[in-house]
């Protein structure tokens, strides 16, 4: 497939994400969330769990208070936000911001991140927090596996690290996630 074969099929399906009704989380959204970012191969994808508040009003990824904080970190990282691809596990917000359940992730992941990944090709992704690290690799306790380079179950090489709004919740969480961060500029060289 062409460049701009594959750029107008994740155009395409970005206007089916936005008017997907196909699980319960359509009904109360404002905006469904594709993703944003390099579409033309880009090294990296970060995917996150669900769109928050501001990104449900926005109708893109990660823009709120920890899509800042995340923005900072990839620079000190040595990585430019708009050299990556970011979108999330689930596209629309989930009520109260809880964790998507499972036929959401399944529905989702099986209709447009599965499809998005495949089109857009990255040589890594990036697990940001506990939801997207259990969809890819099947583990669970971030304490153990955050900022290793793992095989995910499609295929795909994955790399887990802390979400950002954890930071919120415990700042020592802040110097892990900077450190596992500033090691995939390494690790892209070396794949
Ligand atoms: N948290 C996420 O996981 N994704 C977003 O887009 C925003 C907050």
């Amino acid at each position: 497939m062409t460049e701009t074969e594959s750029r107008s099929r994740i155009l395409a399906m970005d206007v089916k994400i936005r008017r997907c009704t196909l699980c319960k989380l359509s009904e109360s959204r404002k905006n469904a969330v594709p993703g944003d970012g390099k579409i033309d191969r880009p090294q990296l994808m970060i995917v996150g769990e669900a769109p928050g508040r501001n990104e449900d009003i926005q109708g893109k990824p990660f823009v709120g208070a920890g899509g800042k904080l995340l923005g900072t970190i990839l620079e000190l990282s040595g990585l430019e936000r708009s050299q990556v691809y970011i979108t999330n596990i689930v596209k629309c917000r989930p009520p109260n911001n809880r964790r998507p359940e499972g036929d959401e992730v399944e529905t989702c992941t099986s209709n447009y991140l599965e499809k998005q990944i495949e089109l857009i090709n990255p040589k890594l992704i990036c697990a940001l927090g506990a939801t997207a690290m259990e969809y890819f690799t099947g583990e669970k306790v971030m304490g153990e596996f955050h900022g290793k380079l793992m095989t995910a179950k499609n295929g795909r090489r994955v790399f887990p690290t802390y979400h950002p709004a954890s930071i919120f919740r415990n700042r020592s969480i802040r110097a892990l996630l900077e450190s596992d961060l500033k090691r995939i500029p390494k690790i892209l060289k070396e794949m």
